[in-house]
């Protein structure tokens, strides 16, 4: 591949804002020059005037269910709408696909799927379960970048919720590989209020801390998980755009498309994660991308799962989040996974860009969805900044005029050698 310039745009660097050229070359970025400096013969001019370049956005939290159940989402649809929303690199989740990744033979299917249908770079979990302990070494051998489990039942017999001897065992495993160890924290047993996550983010932060592992507090609702967290050294923790922009009255009011688990909360919780956001003590937002088809969403035990994938940035942006602040909370996943090249935009990182208007305003319309089912608790939101094109490694994906690129191109990233 030659060399790209993005040129004219404010670029979103790690500490600041400024209008610079991006040169990339081979996908990689060579230099940030100040405007109009860089000689462009010869060179694909990508012309960002009156745009903002965010780096690429990293996902570190969804659900493509491929191979296996891409009538619930799979990479091709999946990563159509990651690319649409500014999406790089998503790191996708061990349950849902079939069978699911819980061992290395899975972690390759799965790449295998990866490499041949998404747009955008992907990087894996790895499933930890009472089953799979021992199958452990040999996923982070076949690429995982760490493990996932569940504090309590997944909706999946073949995905079980880990108990205190496996997620021990996980732990060390974790500590061994230096990789996360990622928890979805409910105590149902409490039902599904705020204390239910508190109680098992302790759960999980003590095995953890007794052996040394990072601990990674998934899709954090409650801010009282979030102050639990915080207060166990080397425990990271998530949130999700719908956790900061919608209430359980939205919840209420647009029905199956917004339920999840946990549960979106009060507007005074929601008031509290953005204080506690603005603080510092969420360290990165992924949307927790989990499609299932329409009729599994009605019925006595509907499955609860929120598409997001496309929209994280756009949400964010219009919320008024600064815009430094953003592009660090939606890359951060990159060095605490050691995704190489993924982060922030910086010499010798991947030219991976989103292109934003921040001043188109829009409506939230199903067809402007390429998610396998179009589904949204965002339809109907009117949203402030809009993502118009995206490159990955220097390759435009997404253009809002030309729609997606054709599936593939994407790259299994695995997790840098310490
Ligand atoms: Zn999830």
């Amino acid at each position: 591949m030659g060399d790209v310039v993005v040129r004219g745009g404010v670029v979103v660097l790690a500490e600041r804002a400024e209008r610079l050229d991006v040169v990339a070359h081979d996908g990689v970025v060579v230099a940030l020059t100040p405007p109009g400096t860089v000689d462009t013969l010869g060179v694909e001019v990508v012309d960002a005037d009156g745009l903002l370049v965010f780096p690429g956005v990293v996902d570190a939290h969804v659900h493509f269910d491929d191979p296996g159940r891409a009538d619930w989402e799979g990479f091709d649809h999946g990563s159509a709408a990651a690319a649409a929303g500014g999406v790089t690199t998503v790191v996708d989740m061990p349950i849902d696909s079939d069978p699911p990744t819980v061992t290395a033979d899975a972690v390759r299917a799965k790449a295998a799927a990866a490499r041949e249908r998404s747009r955008v770079d992907v990087a894996l979990w790895a499933g930890l379960t009472p089953r799979s302990v021992g199958d452990l070494a040999a996923m982070v051998e076949a690429g995982a970048v760490g493990f996932k489990a569940f504090a309590c039942p997944s909706g999946w017999d073949d995905f079980p919720p880990v108990d205190d001897a496996s997620l021990a065992a996980g732990c060390a495993a974790a500590a061994a590989f230096d990789v996360p160890v990622a928890v979805h924290c409910e105590d149902r047993r409490l039902g599904s209020g705020p204390e239910s996550e508190v109680a098992s983010v302790r759960w999980a932060a003590t095995i953890a801390s007794a052996a040394g592992a990072r601990l990674h507090v998934v899709h954090a609702s409650a801010c009282e998980a979030v102050d639990e967290a915080r207060r166990w050294p080397g425990v990271t923790v998530e949130t999700c755009p719908h956790y900061l922009v919608l209430t359980d009255g939205d919840v209420r009011a647009i029905g199956a498309t917004a339920r999840c688990a946990p549960p979106i909360r009060s507007a005074a919780n929601r008031e509290g994660l953005w204080a506690r956001l603005r603080g510092g003590d969420i360290d990165w937002i992924a949307s927790d991308h989990s499609p299932c088809p329409p009729a599994l969403r009605r019925g006595a035990h509907p499955w609860a799962g929120i598409s997001g994938v496309q929209l994280t940035l756009a949400v964010l942006l219009d919320a008024g989040l600064d815009r430094v602040r953003i592009a660090g909370l939606l890359t951060a996943a990159a060095a605490a996974l050691r995704l190489p090249g993924k982060g922030p935009i910086s010499v010798g990182n991947d030219a991976d860009f989103a292109l934003v208007d921040p001043d188109a305003s829009w409506g939230v319309e199903a067809k402007d969805l390429f998610d396998r089912h179009r589904a949204s608790p965002f339809i109907g939101r009117a949203l402030r900044g809009r993502v118009v094109r995206t490159l990955v490694r220097g390759r435009t994906v997404y253009d809002i005029e030309a729609g997606v690129c054709d599936a593939g191109g994407g790259r299994v990233v695995r997790p840098a050698q310490i």
